[in-house]
């Protein structure tokens, strides 16, 4: 047992979810089925969900900034969204055929994404990011890619890399990647001029992690240029940040259009779905070839059984509708904001020199591992070396952190911090903060390591 009382406090709490990750060590290497649902002593095991909350197997209730790691802008079980699933079911949930919702759900994303000229769908983010590398290098010629440290594409070869292969992925690979520092412009250009074989860049547009490292708009624009002049494919990776920042995600927020974008996540409504869109010049790798009478293969061939579902497309379509037809996205918006203050209030009262930021709907708790005076406007000055921001915290704070917010009936994102819904509302803003004022009293109490 655990010599943290938090963590103790935790475990009496969550007895149910003890039981079920004995048979899920049985079951799943570390008994979780995704890295970021690991926790100490024992995953939060949950039952349900509805609106800005969800149930654990002990009945306990939580508000809830996991969000379907970031799907749910309109919350668990939408009404809409749920009737327009089980409407699409009851007329089957695969045709393995072409279909008009595919085409709807396609001229809602062109309509929204600037840069959204085609549409090619897929099931998840990560396939979206590793087709859009292989169209940036189908079409330009070249092998190599820009990818910044921090920065989260998904977890397939090209991306899981830094200068370094780790352990499974060939050395072959991850010799394609150019990692620079995040929003070092110079240093992009330094790496441009010396080279022709550059393929892409890609960046997440609001920031590693949806800004932990928060990113500068000029950055943007920096870099659109720098990418324009050189024929090198510029990629948004607006998994997260499509929907969220704008109806047309960040690039239509900031006015900087690339070639390419991922989506995912909120674009499906809280199912599997995904997208790789851009401009029809570079999507046409994609399309089959006519050479006299005979139609040949693309020079990009993309499968995928699960591409553009009717289910998926049904709840995509009728959240993005929603989006669109609403004040939804700055309601988040303005919920993210409360919660920020309300923490910053909390740790200013307390003499904490802790410090919550965060842009659109999202916050962050920024742990100061150096404890110099920090603030949100530092952090966006470019104050705060990026690598103080992500990954610094011990593995052992984060935890607690996480289990003593858990006591308090929130479920956080172990950055720590979260994506905000459009349904949280002021009752959650206001558990969010009081929880963070116990978490802080809980800690004074801990045992020191
Ligand atoms: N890109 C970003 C910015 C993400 O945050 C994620 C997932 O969190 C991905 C890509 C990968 O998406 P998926 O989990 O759907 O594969």
């Amino acid at each position: 047992m655990s010599e943290s009382r938090i963590l103790q406090a935790y475990a009496q709490k969550t007895p149910g979810s003890a039981r079920l990750y004995e048979r899920a060590g049985r079951l799943f290497p570390g008994g979780v089925t995704h890295v970021v649902r690991a926790m100490q002593p024992h995953p939060l095991f949950v039952e349900r969900a509805a609106g800005s909350r969800k149930w654990d197997v002990d009945g306990n209730e939580y508000v809830d900034y996991f969000g379907g790691h970031g799907a749910l802008m309109l919350g668990h079980n939408h009404p809409a969204v749920r009737e327009a699933v089980i409407a699409q079911l009851s007329r089957g949930c695969h045709y393995g055929a072409a279909h008009e919702l595919e085409l709807e759900w396609a001229e809602l994303i062109q309509q929204m994404v600037p840069c959204a000229e085609r549409v090619r769908f897929t099931s998840s983010g990560t396939e979206a990011t590793m087709l859009a590398l292989r169209v940036a290098r189908a079409y330009t010629g070249k092998p190599m890619l820009i990818r910044f440290a921090g920065h989260f594409h998904g977890w397939h070869d090209h991306v899981a890399t830094g200068a370094e292969a780790p352990p499974g992925i060939l050395p072959e690979i991850a010799a394609r990647v150019l990692l620079c520092p995040p929003n070092d412009i110079s240093r992009v250009r330094e790496v441009c001029d010396g080279r022709d074989d550059i393929a892409a860049v890609i960046l997440e547009p609001t920031g590693a992690t949806f800004g932990q490292i928060p990113c500068p708009p000029q950055f943007l624009r920096d870099l659109r240029e720098i990418t324009a002049r050189r024929g090198i494919v510029l990629i948004f990776d607006e998994v997260v940040t499509g929907f969220r920042c704008s109806t047309g995600g960040a690039q239509k927020y900031y006015g900087v259009t690339p070639d390419l974008t991922t989506l995912a996540k909120i674009l499906a409504g809280g199912h599997p779905g995904a997208a790789l869109v851009g401009r029809a010049q570079i999507l046409e790798v994609m399309a089959p070839r006519r050479s006299g009478t005979r139609t040949e293969l693309p020079a990009v061939v993309q499968q995928g059984t699960f591409n553009a579902n009717p289910v998926s497309a049904s709840a995509g379509i009728t959240t993005l509708r929603l989006l669109c037809a609403s004040d939804l996205i700055e309601r988040a918006n303005r919920t993210a904001a409360a919660i920020r203050d309300g923490w910053n209030a909390v740790l200013r009262r307390r003499g904490v020199n802790w410090c919550a930021y965060g842009e659109f709907s999202g916050f962050n708790l920024f742990l100061n591992p150096d404890k110099e005076a920090v603030s949100p406007q530092d952090i966006y000055a470019g104050k705060v070396p990026w690598t103080k921001l992500k990954g610094a915290t011990p593995i052992e704070l984060l935890q607690k952190i996480r289990a003593g917010f858990l006591l308090g009936g929130v479920d956080l994102i172990g950055w720590p911090g979260g994506p905000v819904s459009a349904v949280h509302d002021e009752r959650d803003v206001d558990q969010t903060v009081t929880a963070l004022d116990n978490l802080l009293t809980m800690l004074e109490s801990e045992p020191r390591t």
